[in-house]
């Protein structure tokens, strides 16, 4: 017998719609990229994302076209995404800070028929033109008075051009919900880059399970801004879960420093925030150079590396803001896990709370995890127990678009099917799970593994030290060894012994470092991770020093 409900589409043009009917008032500021700030509503967001939905018909964009984007954190890529995905096609956020190479490979790949792109991408996109023989149209996203002149794109469009020719009368299609809506590239350390190809469904049900309260706890009372860019997994969904539920919007353009997202916050009344270790660390360098409070500021979600333990106490002790850690993943939407308490830790003391946060967290529901042993077999959840973190779920991904890769899904002992994450993790009896490295980025010692995370959590909790990176080094007789790679906080003085003596005691002897290298800054990647396959590369000519710590194993 079947349930006698409505069967009604989970899409993502609904998300705009409920927005505007419920929350049609509540603002949407940016700092744009001409510079100043603009603000408006949902209400005349999705009014303009109805103007642009015609603007695309009249392109002859259509239900499957790809439609891509290199475009800051700004209400006009925010009206593309429900524009392009809210009339069947395909929003295709790219990261602008790929290598032209690399960008021109993902277009193509992605099929783009047009491009649109911020001022700031100007010159980019004039390179670029000609590797695209698949972009019908070219579309600033500005006005015509932001026209750049002399400019080489052929046929430029200008977005407030096209808008002001179309009318705000549109009705979204019913689509079917499993129809795609969105395009990522991942980051492809190894071999080309790979689409994640996002559902109308997958979509909403991602928007409705991060906005619970054990995930990032948004609500109509909230003042969210992104600091994770609306191309790095479309800022972890909250241009979506924001509008699901009615949470102000801000979006800080492409100034991500300590000094302009401080100045956001105070402004906009910032409440609630998400970004990746690198941008938060800017912002606390900012307030205690300058000696700041926040004031309005009370979560923030850190994630897409591993937060510090000395950042999460460092927010949660001197600023007063609660740190969400969370873990994800492109292929998962991003979200997968948050950390949040239980009722039991509540009465715990403040060092063993900070045990449990230092975790990556519980699943949301419509995730489930597990870990696998070397001979693929399910591992317990006691936390000691670690192996290759598996995922299954309605918003992680089934396959690459167009098979790249081949199937990467892997088979339990009852048949179901899972996404191997390449994280390696633990998870304990109370489900919360924690990774102990990328696979790749494990330090494999005399055949045992070092946990490249957490000597670098140790290492940044040292007072002097801002940033670390722990990587395996060639050893002859043990495969290799951590060295621990260091920013020096400015003005701050630490040496060599220093940093290994804080260390000792923190760690098994036999995951002492064998050296540290203090480095002026660390490579990061397109995202703002410390990139450790561009310090390998760096460090191709290191040479450990004669007399190794694993001597003492
Ligand atoms: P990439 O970094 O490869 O460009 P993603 O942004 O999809 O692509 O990164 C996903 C990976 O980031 C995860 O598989 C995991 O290794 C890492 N990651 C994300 N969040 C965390 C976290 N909280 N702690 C540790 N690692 C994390």
């Amino acid at each position: 017998m079947q349930g006698l409900m409505m069967d009604m589409p989970l899409l993502v043009s609904d998300l705009i719609r409920q927005a505007d009917r419920h929350h049609g008032v509540t603002s949407i500021v940016s700092r744009t990229v001409e510079g100043g700030r603009h603000e408006y509503n949902y209400r005349a967001a999705h009014a303009r994302a109805r103007r642009l939905a015609n603007a695309l018909a009249r392109l002859g964009v259509r239900a499957p076209d790809r439609v891509g984007t290199l475009a800051w954190n700004g209400y006009r890529h925010f009206e593309l995404y429900y524009a392009v995905a809210g009339s069947g096609a395909v929003i295709h956020t790219i990261n602008p800070r790929l290598f032209p190479e690399q960008i021109a490979y993902i277009a193509n790949h992605a099929e783009d028929r047009a491009l649109f792109f911020d001022l700031s991408f100007v010159a980019l996109v004039e390179k670029l033109a000609p590797q695209l023989p698949g972009v019908k149209h070219y579309v600033l996203m500005s006005d015509r008075a932001h026209r750049p002149p002399n400019c080489s794109i052929p046929n430029l469009l200008c977005y407030e051009d096209l808008l002001e020719a179309e009318s705000d009368d549109y009705v979204w299609p019913r689509l079917d919900e499993r129809s795609a809506c969105g395009l990522c590239y991942t980051s492809g350390t190894t071999g080309n880059p790979k689409g994640v190809l996002y559902a109308h469904r997958s979509t909403v049900l991602h928007a409705y399970g991060s906005s619970l309260p054990d995930a990032l706890n948004l609500s109509a009372r909230d003042v969210v801004a992104p600091a994770v860019a609306m191309f790095h997994v479309n800022a972890w969904g909250l241009p979506y879960s924001c509008a699901l539920t009615g949470a102000k919007l801000v979006l800080p353009g492409a100034a991500l420093d300590g000094k302009s997202l401080y100045e956001l916050f105070e402004a906009e009344g910032v409440t609630v925030s998400a970004g990746v270790p690198t941008i938060w660390l800017g912002l606390l360098q900012h307030l205690k150079a300058n000696r700041l409070r926040l004031s309005s500021f009370k979560r923030v979600v850190i994630g897409g590396s591993a937060c510090p333990p000395a950042m999460i106490r460092s927010f949660e002790e001197e600023y007063g803001v609660q740190v969400l850690h969370a873990w994800g993943m492109t292929e998962m939407s991003p979200l997968g896990s948050v950390c949040t308490f239980r009722a039991k830790h509540l009465a715990l003391d403040r060092e063993e709370r900070y045990a449990v946060q230092n975790k990556q967290g519980r699943t949301i529901f419509g995730v489930d995890m597990r870990i696998v042993g070397g001979d693929g077999k399910t591992l317990p959840h006691d936390g000691n127990a670690f192996g290759d973190l598996h995922v299954r779920g309605p918003w992680v991904t089934n396959g690459y678009f167009k098979g790249e890769g081949g199937d990467p899904l892997r088979s339990d002992e009852s048949g179901a099917q899972w996404f191997p994450t390449g994280d390696v993790a633990t998870i304990d009896a109370d489900g919360y799970m924690q990774i102990t490295d990328r696979s790749k980025d494990v330090i494999k010692s005399g055949g045992e593994w070092i946990s490249s995370i957490e000597l670098e959590n140790i290492a940044v909790a040292h007072p002097a030290i801002a940033e670390a990176a722990a990587i395996g080094i060639a050893h002859p007789k043990w495969d290799e060894r951590p060295i621990v790679v260091a920013v020096k906080k400015p003005g701050a003085e630490v040496s060599r012994e220093d940093l290994l003596g804080f260390l000792e005691g923190r760690i098994a002897k036999w995951w002492m470092p064998d050296d540290v290298v203090f480095v002026a800054e660390l490579p990061h990647t397109a995202t703002g991770k410390i990139s450790k396959l561009t310090l390998r590369e760096q460090l191709k000519d290191y040479r450990l020093p004669a007399e190794t710590g694993a001597a003492r194993k």
